[in-house]
């Protein structure tokens, strides 16, 4: 017979967004003396991926960085290079099994946490009351924190491109950009599958991280992923004889879709949550600024349900835009990102992405894009969000 077991709060997965939660809730001494129980398939022991991310502040797991660039570089489809102006903005990256390692570490010195391996199969609301199941298992709490994704189901109007992407980290004795430089877009290869271009970051001085990276709609076969990766490291890179110490491959939703954040005492969070920003597929910063949320809103009021989200109704139409703007292929990825990064500065940039512009801002930047296409999907993104009844 199925047992119940009840608690105050259940984590329900343990990757970046839950266990930043609970860290971070722990550290602040928020959820001191409550019962709460984390459950995961995956016992989080190895590095299945590196967030990486622009910041200008000292970020929450600011001694988790292992690489730091402070000169940022773009790449555009005919070969010319912008050093990008990003003011106060680094790029940063950490490695997932160092942030799962020093997180939980922490985490396994509270008596009153239990960390449960096993595969979630429902998540309910139930009145006050949250209630989870596993095979073995139910478990009952007054709040669930929830950070397993499910791809939405689609509407008939809605964009779901994927940001898809294979990475190697390589060792070299060929020459290498410095370490100081991000290439934080290089779009020096083909846009036949869609918006295309390469993440290069040099890791030591003799380790450089390549990831292919594509914005559309359908992945590609491993091979054309590997393909590519090796014609740009020889055409572009002019590295000829290197070993492969890593791989990375992923894929992040970049949708229109709206996610709910609450569902009766239910609070989805990360990717889960919405925290993905549609335009970019950049998670990490804007799920930390929702944990900032719901951690606020437990100190001030005694319950998660903060009010307004970061990622507010002018960044979702604007994201909307965007992807309108790619779905309908008239003005291409590469040269919009071409146009912006040429005529606008990476830090207003940063802040765009990050909801942080004003009004003004805002058209300043867009003035840097060709206007008709950004006119129409924006016309389009207002209709399917307040006319169209789908
Ligand atoms: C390879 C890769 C690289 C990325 N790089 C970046 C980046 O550089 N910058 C950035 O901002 N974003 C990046 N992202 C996007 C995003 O930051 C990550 O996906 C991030 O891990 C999302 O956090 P999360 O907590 O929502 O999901 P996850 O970290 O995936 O956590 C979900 C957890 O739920 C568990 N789980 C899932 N289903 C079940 C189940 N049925 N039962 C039990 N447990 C379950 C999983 O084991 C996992 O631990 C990347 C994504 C990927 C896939």
């Amino acid at each position: 017979m199925a047992v119940h077991i009840k608690c105050d709060i259940l984590i329900c997965g343990a990757g970046m967004a839950g266990l930043s939660l609970l860290y971070r809730a722990m550290k602040a001494g928020i959820w001191e003396g409550q019962r709460i129980i984390v459950v995961d398939r995956s016992d989080k022991g190895t590095n299945d991926k590196t967030w990486s991310f622009w910041k200008k502040d000292d970020s929450c797991f600011e001694e988790l960085i292992l690489h730091k660039w402070h000169q940022l570089v773009f790449f555009s489809n005919d070969g010319s290079r912008v050093a990008l102006n990003s003011g106060g903005y680094t790029y940063n990256s950490i490695r997932s099994i160092d942030f799962y390692n020093y997180v939980l570490s922490y985490l396994r010195t509270f008596s009153s946490i239990s960390f449960v391996q096993s595969d979630i199969t429902s998540v309910v609301s139930s009145g006050d009351q949250c209630i989870l199941n596993t095979a073995e298992h139910t478990y009952i709490a007054t709040y669930l924190f929830n950070s397993i994704y499910h791809q939405p189901e689609p509407s008939p109007k809605g964009q779901y491109f994927l940001q898809h992407f294979k990475g190697v980290k390589i060792k070299t004795r060929n020459a290498i950009p410095p370490l100081s430089e991000a290439w934080l877009m290089d779009f020096r290869t083909g846009q036949q599958n869609g918006t295309t271009f390469f993440y290069t970051l040099p890791m030591a001085d003799d380790e450089l991280f390549v990831e292919y990276t594509l914005f559309s709609k359908s992945v590609l076969t491993m091979d054309e992923y590997d393909q590519q990766i090796k014609k740009y490291i020889r055409e572009i890179l002019h590295i000829d004889q290197y070993e492969v110490l890593e791989n990375e491959y992923g894929i992040i939703p970049m949708t229109d879709h709206l996610f709910k954040r609450f569902d009766g005492n239910i609070i989805h969070i990360g990717t889960a949550g919405g925290d993905t920003r549609a335009s970019t597929g950049y998670t990490f910063t804007n799920t930390q600024k929702t944990i900032g949320k719901i951690l606020l809103s437990f100190q001030a009021e005694g319950h998660p349900f903060f009010k307004e989200e970061n990622t507010g109704l002018k960044q979702q139409l604007y994201d909307a835009t965007l992807l309108d703007v790619l779905a309908q292929n008239e003005y291409k990825g590469h040269q919009l990102f071409s146009d912006l990064f040429k005529k606008a500065p990476a830090y207003r940039i940063f802040a765009f992405l990050d909801g942080e512009t004003s009004i003004l801002q805002d058209i300043f930047i867009m003035k840097s894009l060709k206007k008709l296409p950004f006119m129409q999907s924006f016309a389009t993104a207002l209709q399917n969000r307040f006319i169209s009844s789908e």
